[in-house]
């Protein structure tokens, strides 16, 4: 919003607040009311405010942004007409509030915008009084939760399709099992390698699945405890280079290791650590673009560490960044890709519970940089996590 518009904007308050005041007789000094104004302006949620007949009074910026409609637009018009809510023909909140039914009410429901969209909304609702009890009109404050909502239906998709995936890994496993129990003895060599090769495939499927799924329940039940101990950067990341260079020259993709000086010691759930840098790594491959490289750096600042992975990759839509570490949340191309959206959940909850930070840039179709920063000395009265303390 430009200057103008914002004054523009508070001297329209101000005569709302002076019709209001005006119709309770009140007289309170209005540069007051202007500094509560500004406060309502800059919430971000929206507030609209009503006299006792459920005509606008007051529409602050987020009302305008949500509904579409300008406060000039909607003052003055029944909040019914320009919120257009689930409720407002049935159940109004304002209503209910106002005839002192009930003094606050909490609820979802929808508001249908300007342009026809309908979006779900938390609404809470009060009544206005003056100093004297005096009822002047309600009030209604809402947010957009239509993320939650998404969210809530993809957590139910995705738990399903968790219980498809495992069903599947089971039945296949199972029916080479059975192969080889029953005619095991007539089956060449190489096919019974074959064989072999793709339970023990679906056999590590099934085991990450289980261990995000582990780790993702013990995060929300905030049972995550980790072992301390005096803890090697340096060697966790060589291994992990070794395990997981096979896999990305058979995918064409180059992986590089540079940690030139060598990194301190550091208390920390080795284990844990080991997880994280799996999921950025599993993360760097799936999204790398054939003959990417994926780059493991290590720094050292006078109080942390940074492992960064960097890839170049798919990169991450921009209005995926600030969600990628929710649990359940997958980026925009998700029907393309396996995977639940729990994996750097638990990156941020283990680097988190280790006193540290991790941090992402992305930049569509150049690729990614995940840097998890880990303070040398772990303050332990901020981050009592361990069990073996
Ligand atoms: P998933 O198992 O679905 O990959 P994650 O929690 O590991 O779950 O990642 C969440 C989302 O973040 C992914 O669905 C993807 O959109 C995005 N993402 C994570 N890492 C990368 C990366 N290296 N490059 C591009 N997108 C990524």
């Amino acid at each position: 919003m430009n200057a103008t518009s914002k004054m523009k904007k508070i001297k329209l308050m101000e005569s709302m607040d002076k019709e209001t005041l005006d119709a309770t007789g009140d007289n309170k000094d209005i540069s007051d009311l202007t500094f509560k104004k500004f406060i309502i302006d800059s919430l971000p949620v929206a507030v609209v405010a009503v006299r006792p007949d459920l005509k606008i009074t007051s529409f602050n910026p987020w009302a305008e942004e949500m509904t579409g409609y300008s406060a000039e637009e909607a003052m003055g018009r029944y909040c019914g007409e320009i919120l257009q809510g689930g409720m407002c023909k049935t159940d109004c909140p304002l209503r209910t509030v106002i005839n002192r039914q009930k003094p606050i009410v909490r609820v979802e429901s929808t508001i249908t915008n300007k342009y026809g969209e309908t979006m779900p909304v938390s609404m809470n609702t009060a009544g206005l009084f003056d100093n004297d009890g005096k009822l002047i009109g309600g009030l209604e404050a809402f947010q957009d939760i239509s993320y939650l909502k998404t969210l809530e239906r993809e957590k139910a998709n995705l738990i399903s399709m968790i219980a498809h995936d495992m069903k599947s890994s089971l039945v296949i496993m199972g029916g080479f099992l059975l192969r080889l129990l029953n005619k095991g003895a007539d089956i060449a060599e190489e096919k019974q390698h074959k064989y072999l090769e793709i339970i023990k495939k679906e056999g590590n499927k099934l085991e990450f699945l289980v261990n995000d799924f582990l780790e993702f329940s013990r995060l929300q039940t905030g049972k995550l405890k980790l072992n301390f101990s005096a803890t090697s950067l340096d060697e966790i990341l060589l291994e992990l280079f070794e395990a997981y260079q096979p896999g990305s020259i058979q995918r064409g993709l180059k992986l590089e290791l540079k940690n030139e000086n060598v990194l301190p010691i550091i208390e920390a759930d080795a284990d844990r650590l080991r997880r994280v840098f799996t999921n950025l790594l599993d993360n760097a491959l799936k999204f790398s673009k054939e003959k990417g490289t994926i780059t493991i750096t290590t720094q050292e600042t006078d109080q942390d560490i940074i492992v960064s992975v960097i890839d170049e990759g798919i990169g991450i839509d921009p209005r995926d960044v600030p969600y990628i570490f929710d649990s359940f949340h997958r980026g925009q191309d998700k029907g393309k890709r396996e995977g639940y959206g729990l994996g750097l959940a638990v990156v941020k909850a283990i680097v988190e519970g280790h006193g540290g930070r991790i941090l992402v840039e992305s930049e569509l179709d150049k690729g990614s940089v995940f840097s998890v920063v880990l303070p040398k000395d772990r303050k332990k009265e901020i981050y009592p996590l361990s069990n073996n303390e």
